[in-house]
């Protein structure tokens, strides 16, 4: 048995120190996502890995674990306001997302099959954006600058990427439900992410000084591709 090590954060990657990114990305597939040898990326939305539907609804049942309270979870009304993802408190349902404060803030790509964790450290990511990019993981999505159309829309620096982390930018042969490219979506990675020099790793071919990265929340792709994945009806 392995024990998982844990990873970083989107919001930890604009401060991070070299030290703490070594030491915890070469764990890391694509960041903030957990290695999986089941499944790894969202290709597997179509081999099973989203969370089932009852009626019109998909429901995800959920444990916190003490270090949080309930009310910094109720983060999730923005998927009920606006998808028909209803999170609910798990009974005995076999599949369950546990929500932790671990180090860094991290997810799994799509539902896994039983206790699902993921990381919310307490001090550093449960802000509205970070809980909903590391839900975003577990409902079967990944990160935006890997999709498979990326590179009509960004350009990727490898020259100016730590080494050994480029594996963070490997384009992934994502379903893009019709959905554009969107440089608003939570699930976009900042310019200089994954950084060595202070240059930017990530810029958008249409216009290279447009700060990337800097969703508050998710946005109007990222709900419109929620509905789309799991065909919610209004
Ligand atoms: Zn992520």
């Amino acid at each position: 048995t392995t024990r998982m090590t844990p990873v970083i954060l989107v919001l930890f990657l604009l401060s991070m120190t070299p030290i703490f990114s070594v030491s915890l990305t070469k764990f890391l597939i694509h960041g903030d996502i957990m290695p999986s040898l089941m499944r790894n990326a969202d290709p597997c939305t179509a081999r099973g890995c989203k969370w089932r539907k009852k009626g019109r609804y998909v429901y995800v049942p959920f444990t916190i674990a003490s270090d949080f309270i309930f009310q910094q979870m109720l983060l999730f009304t923005s998927f009920h306001r606006s998808t028909c993802i209803r999170f609910v408190w798990r009974r005995k349902q076999v599949d369950y997302l546990h929500f932790f404060s671990g180090t860094g803030c991290w997810s799994y790509i799509g539902r896994q099959g039983k206790q699902q964790k993921i990381s919310l450290q307490k001090n550093g990511c449960v802000y509205t954006s970070t809980v909903q990019h590391e839900v975003l993981h577990a409902l079967g999505f990944h990160h935006e600058q890997v999709r498979s159309d990326r590179d009509s829309y960004v350009k990727i620096h490898f020259g100016n990427i730590r080494p050994g982390l480029e594996s963070n930018f490997r384009k992934v042969q994502t379903n893009n439900l019709g959905t554009p490219y969107d440089f608003n979506s939570v699930m976009q990675y900042p310019n200089y992410a994954f950084s060595k020099n202070g240059l930017p790793t990530i810029t958008a071919r249409c216009n290279p000084n447009l700060p990337l990265g800097c969703a508050k929340q998710i946005s109007r792709n990222d709900i419109a591709r929620v509905n789309r994945l799991y065909k919610c009806s209004k």
